[in-house]
């Protein structure tokens, strides 16, 4: 079987096309998003972020805000930091860069943010809503991976609304950002969910549970974990895993996810690239929480969410 590669940045395009008319809307009301970024520490990859979405925000003519707090901040001076922008009316949504050091407490880190203004879905009320199905904010991540998978669905003449029914989903990865928001996401799609996680695989069962996946989500952050024989003929595979390897010789870098691509590929129905597959939705996708965040604080009822 020849896999179809599901284009990401496609998707993505299309995803942007339905944030702008909302943004469009909400100025027409006289919203003005703001976002307020936190970042403590040097940690490569967050400060990579951060200047990614400052020209998302930038580019959208939003208020940005940016508090870069030293690597050995107290844990209070991040919370006081935190309630600063929670407090300014300019700002409607805060985005705390990962990872954090790890002296600060995630939990306690995400329980400041204000809920309404929470455009990771981090916070317990944000993640309780989800878990119960009655979303606020859905962490983009995860969120992208249901979006290209509803796309794909559409693409072969499915119904999203009803195509997940019966089907056996495996989630690789069960972190608060990805791998439990996807499990949730795809309960409320009907489908029998399979949580898969470090202990799966310690006690070495990991391929048996994902060999029954007709869609298989892998969040594990372990480069080329999932192989062909760990995959059943004509899977719908989405790779959420992201690395970046360094050819010392050439000094040219290269980006692989967590499936062994060809060797899944070559056995599934569709799957999703590294790079070019859930990483471009996900920038759009954080955009329209980013929305959903200044709708709520101009008490205008949201339109981005769910189902995008
Ligand atoms: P995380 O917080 O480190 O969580 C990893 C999860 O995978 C944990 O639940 C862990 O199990 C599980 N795991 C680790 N090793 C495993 C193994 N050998 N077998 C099965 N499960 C294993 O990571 P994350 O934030 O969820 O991110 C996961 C990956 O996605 C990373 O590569 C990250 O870079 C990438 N990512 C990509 C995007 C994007 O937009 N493309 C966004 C976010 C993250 P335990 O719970 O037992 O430890």
């Amino acid at each position: 079987m020849s896999a179809v590669v599901i284009d990401g940045a496609a998707i993505a395009e299309e995803l942007r096309t339905r944030v702008d008319e909302e943004l469009h809307v909400l100025r027409l009301s006289e919203v003005r998003p703001g976002l307020g970024t936190v970042l403590a520490g040097e940690d490569p990859g967050a400060l990579a972020y951060e200047r990614h979405v400052r020209r998302l925000a930038e580019g959208l003519e939003y208020h940005y805000v940016h508090e870069h707090l030293p690597a050995d901040v107290e844990v209070a001076d991040v919370l006081a930091t935190i309630g600063k922008l929670n407090a300014d009316p300019r700002v409607t949504g805060v985005l705390v860069l990962r990872p954090l050091p790890s002296h600060l407490p995630e939990a306690d880190v995400n329980a400041i943010v204000d809920p309404r203004k929470d455009i990771e879905g981090q916070h317990p009320e944000n993640a309780g809503l989800l878990a119960l199905g009655r979303p606020r904010f859905v962490p983009s991540t995860p969120a992208s991976c249901f979006y290209l998978l509803d796309s794909y669905v559409r693409s072969i003449g499915e119904d999203p609304h009803a195509y997940y029914t019966g089907k056996t989903i495996v989630v690789v990865g069960r972190s608060a950002s990805v791998g439990k928001p996807a499990q949730w996401l795809g309960l409320e799609r009907d489908a029998t969910v399979i949580a898969c996680h470090s202990r799966t695989a310690a006690a070495g069962r990991l391929g048996e549970f994902t060999r029954m996946a007709d869609v298989l989500i892998v969040a594990a952050g372990v480069r080329g974990l999932v192989t062909g024989d760990m995959v059943r003929e004509g899977v719908i595979a989405v790779d959420v895993g992201f690395h970046v390897l360094k050819d010392e010789v050439t000094g040219r870098t290269t980006m692989v996810g967590d499936l062994d691509f060809d060797e899944v590929a070559a056995k599934a129905a569709a799957i999703t690239p590294v790079p070019g597959g859930v990483g471009p939705v996900t920038d759009v996708w954080l955009i329209g929480n980013s929305l959903v965040a200044a709708a709520l604080a101009a008490r205008i009822e949201p339109r981005f969410g769910t189902d995008g």
